[in-house]
């Protein structure tokens, strides 16, 4: 394994990386929303902002007496109007089961006097002003990397509001098409959706407007179904004082818009931007989109909007361009962000997940990192879903903790793979290029894709589907059936190399830490709390005595030799070559000593292998300190070796 292995780990097995979301629709609506023009005016200072949307709406096939809308309930509506007359509305609260926040939005109800008649074309103008200001809380997880949590927010560290904010008039589930024109303080940008129509420096500040109806080089217009081409799911815009660096990539304008501490990175991020679109707009056809920006975030996320990638600081500083990363974000502008995922299920995190994370080290014809992250997904599986929590890839619909992401990211991935392997490559790939260029701007769900890729490869394939989509588990086939990592199949927990990710999923585990009281411990009593706190494991300490229940469970032990009997007790199970001591130690056939070193071993636990003991310790406080804040994130090796917290040296038990 490598450090980008590492990163691969933290960001896309521990949880990070975007979401795609699935929501259920109604049957026959009684209206739809057509388009969104907005004019804007964000003012960060104050956290407000002040909108004038008109909203196009195609009635259904009955008259339409009212309509009502969503909206954040701070945001305050001054006036209605249809064709320059005001209308009357009254605010209420949402209907039940709807899935925006009640407590943050609620309806507006409108009065269409005259009334609209069956399948008129109409627009209402909503007037409307308020404070966005939900500051952006930390991560709730230990080990799982969470976007910090924010419905939107406006404040002088940055902008972003999206659908859930509510920050437009809006109904459940609409495909629409949005042109915004916002108007930001001098020094700050807008991002938005499609095609950047205009931008103008004033002095009174800049005025950015974003079409995201635009598909491609095309310019919306009222298809025969009566609705715009290539609609989007909802607008997404970032704004902050961003400095902005473009290039052209053939039809397409690539940019990133970073604050000017990050700005020396861009160059690194064009050049990856532009070689995966070129790459994947020859395999999955032509990019959607007029452009591609890569928008730095003022709180950590990594979020693939249509058209934009919005990455923390964090994540641009260490050099997120990785197929699992920009490339997974890039792969969504066509797999997520242009075909979209319909209300029962989400097989675009599956695609995305193996175009991006998996396909392209098999494009770069590097076979050895391909198999390796086939093993992975299986690793991924075996430890994050034990066979009584399994639930099939079909309810799988948006990723809330590890077992999800092992469920609809990293099996679905291997669904598509062994799908590929039983229709053929050629076959396969037709079918993507297919499913974009006839769903693009529309939404698909497991079925369409049954019948799509049934069609391409000319026959029935309902038993596939229905095996390993719609049912849950896995194949139970031995190693030695797959040598190559093509099938499905779950690892038994005793096949798997022991790891830190066993301990962590360990229904019995426990943490022990040496006696308290000094100040060489002071690392592990403090990392010790916090997963006491957080995980909710009992912490014990090293004792004279070692109570027979540390035989039946799966043990953290810091401290290593300083933990005494606890140490004296771990170390029967100590691996062959493996020697800890308190000022040195050998592992992988090595001998570290010096007061920066740090090192984090997984073995069978003595008493029971059923368990395994998870033993970390530095060879001072200074050497424990910076990897004790991040161990969670090194679960998948066997053993590791840290420098100044940094990993110099990792392997997996044979
Ligand atoms: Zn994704």
């Amino acid at each position: 394994m490598t450090v980008l292995r590492a990163l691969a780990v933290l960001v896309l097995l521990q949880g990070a990386g975007c979401v795609a979301f699935s929501s259920s629709l109604p049957a026959k609506p009684a209206f739809r929303l057509l388009r969104h023009d907005i004019q804007l005016t964000i003012d960060p200072a104050s956290h407000r902002m002040k909108g004038l949307d008109r909203v196009t709406i195609l009635a259904g096939g009955r008259e339409l007496r009212e309509i009502a809308v969503t909206l954040n309930k701070a945001l305050v509506v001054a006036w209605v109007s249809r064709r320059g007359a005001l209308l009357p509305f009254q605010p209420g609260p949402l209907p039940p089961a709807t899935a925006l926040d009640a407590g943050r939005a609620h309806r507006i109800v409108v009065q269409l006097d005259p009334p609209a008649i069956a399948g008129e074309t109409f627009a209402l103008d909503f007037d409307y002003a308020g404070e966005i200001n939900d500051p952006p809380k930390a991560p709730r997880h230990l080990r799982f990397v969470t976007p910090s949590e924010t419905s939107g927010h406006i404040g002088p560290e940055g902008v972003y509001i999206g659908p859930e904010t509510s920050w437009y008039p809006d109904v459940p589930n609409s495909l629409a098409s949005y042109r915004v024109r916002a108007t930001t303080p001098p020094g700050w940008e807008t991002v938005g959706q499609g095609a950047l129509l205009a931008r103008e420096v004033m002095p009174q500040g800049t005025r950015t407007t974003w079409e995201a109806g635009a598909c491609g080089v095309r310019s919306p217009e009222v298809s025969a179904e009566g609705r715009f081409d290539c609609p989007s799911e909802g607008m997404t815009l970032a704004a902050g004082p961003f400095v902005i660096e473009a290039q052209k990539s053939g039809p397409v304008e690539i940019a990133t818009y970073f604050h000017p501490t990050e700005a020396a990175l861009a160059d690194e991020y064009l050049k990856a931007a532009a070689e995966y679109l070129e790459t994947y707009s020859a395999l999955l056809g032509p990019y959607p989109f007029p452009r591609f920006s890569i928008v730095e975030n003022f709180f950590a996320s990594g979020l693939g909007m249509p058209s934009y990638t919005l990455l923390g600081a964090g994540a641009i500083r260490r050099h997120y361009t990785q197929p699992y990363a920009l490339g997974h974000e890039i792969v969504h502008s066509w797999i997520g962000n242009h075909v979209f995922n319909d209300g029962g299920g989400n097989w675009v995190e599956g695609l995305t997940t193996y175009l991006a994370n998996y396909y392209w080290h098999e494009l770069k014809g590097d076979s050895r990192k391909a198999r390796e992250e086939r093993r992975m997904m299986l690793w991924n599986y075996a430890v994050y879903v034990p066979p009584d929590r399994d639930y099939p890839v079909a309810q799988f619909t948006r990723k809330s903790d590890q077992r999800d992401n092992a469920i609809g990211y990293s099996k679905a991935a291997m669904v598509f793979h062994m799908l590929r392997r039983e229709i053929g490559d050629e076959r396969f790939f037709a079918a993507i290029r297919m499913l974009v260029s006839e769903y693009g701007g529309k939404r698909a769900g497991w079925k369409d894709l049954e019948a799509l890729f049934g069609r391409v490869a000319g026959r029935d394939l309902r038993s596939f589907f229905a095996r390993w989509i719609e049912q849950q588990g896995a194949a139970e086939a031995t190693a030695g059936a797959d040598p190559d990592v093509h099938l499905f199949r779950r690892i038994p927990r005793g096949d798997l190399p022991a790891m830190l990710n066993l301990f962590v999923t360990d229904a019995k585990r426990l943490v022990v830490m040496p006696a308290g009281g000094r100040q060489d411990v002071a690392p592990y009593m403090e990392l010790a709390e916090r997963v006491s706190k957080q995980e909710s494991v009992a912490v014990q300490t090293a004792d004279r005595s070692v109570p027979s229940e540390w035989g039946k469970a799966s043990v953290l032990l810091l401290g290593g030799p300083a933990a005494g009997a606890a140490f004296e007790w771990a170390r029967r199970g100590l691996p062959p070559g493996v020697e800890l001591r308190p000022d040195g130690f050998r592992i992988g056939g090595r001998e570290y000593g010096g007061a920066d070193k740090a090192v984090l071993v997984s073995f069978r636990n003595p008493d029971d292998p059923a368990h395994v003991v998870s033993l970390f310790y530095g060879l001072s406080p200074d050497a424990a300190q910076p990897v004790a804040r991040l161990l969670f994130f090194y679960g998948w090796n066997s053993w590791l070796v840290f420098e100044n917290g940094k990993v110099v040296a990792r392997g997996d038990e044979e």
